[in-house]
């Protein structure tokens, strides 16, 4: 094999960094991003449920191992579920393990609710990060720049998201909103709440109860978060 001036010269550019510093090939295989997903309610707390009976805590827990299964092909993240079955996971507690996990991004899975039942599609929800203005502690300039860049994440994230289910739920989206999220509450990280569909909508929660929506779902969400990194 005959080598080029310039393969020749990258090979030995490897080989002096890779002799003076071995950690940064196993550095390279062991940085992981962590990614948590949160399957709303469980346990005592259905969340929504329909004429069908089937309720939302439910339909995020599918979603949300499904989609845990789709990134698991990405060696480079690490998948945390807030909770992997059917049981009663406080939001105090939530928050609790993601401040210790510390994740690059939280995705929050919802489904929706709504007056009547032609309401439909998704929406998502971020935390604006605003701080009143009495609030006793008292701000950094630091606190101000990664607060700042935890929301550019979220809205970079939730652009990503917003592409891949447009395609899923087509000319549905319902758009992106700054609004409370208890879950965010003291957390400085990026969280990402996604509302898929509505459960008072027969048709869509038809489909959202379907494995094969679920799996369509779960890809989608996969694609974007790839993406993200
Ligand atoms: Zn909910």
């Amino acid at each position: 094999m005959m080598l080029g001036k310039c393969q020749k010269y990258t090979m030995v550019l490897f080989s002096v960094l890779f002799m003076c510093f071995p950690g940064l090939l196993l550095h390279a295989q062991t940085v992981k991003h962590v990614v948590v997903i949160d399957p709303a309610h469980g346990g005592e707390d259905a969340g929504v449920v329909g004429i069908d009976k089937i309720a939302e805590k439910d339909l995020t827990l599918a979603i949300a191992q499904a989609l845990k299964k789709e990134l698991a092909q990405n060696a480079n993240l690490e998948v945390v579920l807030t909770r992997d079955s059917d049981i009663t996971v406080s939001l105090a507690e939530r928050r609790k393990n993601i401040r210790k996990i510390q994740p690059a991004i939280v995705l929050s899975l919802h489904i929706n609710a709504g007056f009547g039942k032609t309401s439909s599609g998704f929406e998502m929800y971020y935390p604006g990060f605003h701080e009143e203005n009495d609030s006793p502690k008292k701000k950094t300039g630091k606190d101000d720049a990664n607060d700042e860049k935890y929301l550019s994440d979220t809205v970079r994230l939730s652009r990503l998201v917003q592409k891949g289910l447009d395609g899923l739920f087509p000319r549905k989206g319902r758009g992106l909103r700054e609004a409370d999220v208890p879950l965010a509450e003291d957390l400085a990280l990026p969280v990402l709440t996604v509302e898929l569909g509505f459960a008072t909508n027969p048709e869509e929660k038809k489909k959202l109860a379907s494995g094969r929506t679920q799996k369509d779902i779960a890809r989608a969400l996969a694609k974007s978060i790839n993406s993200f990194f």
